[in-house]
């Protein structure tokens, strides 16, 4: 695969020269292996599902496609959808939008909608002019469709995060977002890095489901199911020597969607509460070697994840009393401290970001060195999203559990064999990192 990206350039993927160009600003030579293999896919015309590994390019490869897919001379209605199932992650894409669409002639009318921003404020963006490409959150979209204030001719329905958003929490919405804004001709298009087989499969139904209600009774459902572009797997099963091999629902060897440059290093502590971690935080904050390093700080950035809203406040009070610059996230704060913390992060005002697993999935800061679980999450798929906050596109980076003996130590040790990824015990790490530079 990499052999062939060298080869390729985005001109030659049938991109039109104004993205070519902002590409080219944004440092983007040649396509990342999975937008060669989505783009050329997606430009004709058919539905298809992508799952390739965290910060990989997956953002570019479906903005591409759908910049060249509308039509600028037209106003009044959305072209596309884009949904996120965070808001800072559709803040995040109508941002890199609105970079590659820089130099398209008529210009791109790109608009955001978010919860947690008055209704109000949608509303007159609205009445301003009906953006060519919509991105936002599922609840507010849904919400700006069925009041009509978003009026829609869509021609691509683009589900970023797709396992995520059809799961049980946002299904209904996606569901019932597809169905007001479903035509013959809608392109759809679902990625994600991690895509367990029921929601490959609930991703596959979706188009066909509300085609069948919307077609008259007796009449034959004419949609084919997406196109697959799977490059990379969470599923892994031993072989017979007992390695650990990655390998598709169908069988197939994939590559792991765990990222190689990634060292996933096990802390066990004595103790019960999370307050009692933050000498080890501190430790790990401010002794751990780092590559990034492009900050106002010169020196590391980290996201530490916590499974509470309240802890996140705490712990970054903590270590700014400690003197570690630190800002909090979690879906219980407010829409302004979440965009402020958010934007911070990416302007390098903030070392430390500690946040809930709102924060796991699809966030893009360039520089982060580490990625720290005070709690572990739950869900294998979720400690994958978390380590995928660092070394992205090709950088390294370390994912530092901090568990206490017992459960939680059990716990991680469960990732490590349901991941297949080798973990490194804290004394060694530094050996472990220089090794793998
Ligand atoms: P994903 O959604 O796959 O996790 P993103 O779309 O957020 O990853 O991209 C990760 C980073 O890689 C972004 O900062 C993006 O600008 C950069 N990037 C994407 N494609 C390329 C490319 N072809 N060349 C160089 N950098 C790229
Ligand atoms: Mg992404």
């Amino acid at each position: 695969v990499d052999a062939e990206t060298q080869q390729c350039t985005f001109a030659e993927l049938s991109l039109s020269a104004p993205l070519v160009r902002s590409l080219h600003e944004m440092g983007c030579e040649r396509p990342s292996p999975v937008q060669l293999h989505t783009i050329p896919v997606a430009l004709s015309g058919g539905d298809v599902i992508v799952q390739a590994k965290s910060g990989t390019g997956k953002t570019i490869a479906f903005c591409s496609v759908v910049l060249e897919g509308i039509d600028t001379s037209v106003a009044g209605a959305s072209q596309a959808l884009i949904l996120a199932p965070t808001r800072e992650i559709a803040m995040q894409i109508s941002d890199e939008l609105e970079r590659l669409a820089w130099y398209l002639d008529p210009p791109v009318d790109v608009g955001c909608f978010i919860g947690g921003v008055s209704l109000e404020e949608d509303e007159e963006k609205l009445e301003s002019g009906t953006p060519h490409v919509a991105v936002g959150s599922p609840g507010r979209m849904l919400k700006l469709l069925r009041e009509g204030m978003l009026t829609t001719d869509a021609r691509f329905l683009v589900l970023d995060e797709a396992d995520k958003l059809l799961d049980a929490n946002f299904r209904q919405d996606i569901t019932a977002i597809t169905e007001l804004v479903f035509t013959k001709q809608l392109q759809f298009l679902a990625v994600s890095a991690t895509f367990p087989p029921p929601l490959v499969a609930l991703a596959e139904d979706l188009f066909v489901h509300v085609e069948k209600k919307r077609a008259s009774r007796g009449q034959p459902v004419e949609r084919d199911l997406p196109q697959k572009v799977f490059l990379c797997t969470s599923a892994v099963k031993k072989d017979e020597d007992g390695v650990n091999i990655a390998i598709d629902e169908s069988g197939e060897e994939l590559e792991s969607a765990l990222l190689k440059g990634v060292l996933h290093v096990r802390h066990v502590l004595q103790g019960y509460h999370i307050r009692q971690k933050m000498p080890a935080l501190l430790e790990v904050l401010t002794t751990v070697s780092y590559q990034q390093a492009r900050n106002r700080f010169g020196s590391l950035e980290a996201f530490v994840f916590v499974g509470d809203s309240n802890n996140a406040i705490q712990i970054a009070e903590m270590l700014n009393q400690a003197g570690v610059p630190a800002a909090a996230s979690s879906g219980r704060m407010e829409q302004s401290y979440r965009t402020q913390a958010f934007a911070g992060l990416k302007r390098f005002q903030y070392r430390v970001l500690v946040c809930t697993d709102l924060m796991a999935r699809g966030i893009d800061a360039e520089n982060v060195d580490i990625v720290v679980n005070l709690d572990l999450p739950t869900e294998k798929e979720t400690y994958l999203h978390r380590s995928g906050r660092t070394a992205r596109f090709g950088s390294v980076g370390w994912m530092v559990s901090l568990v206490f003996e017992g459960d939680e130590a059990e716990h991680l040790n469960y990732f490590q064999v349901q991941l297949g990824f080798e973990l490194v015990d804290y004394a060694d790490r530094e050996a472990a990192m220089s090794s793998r530079l």
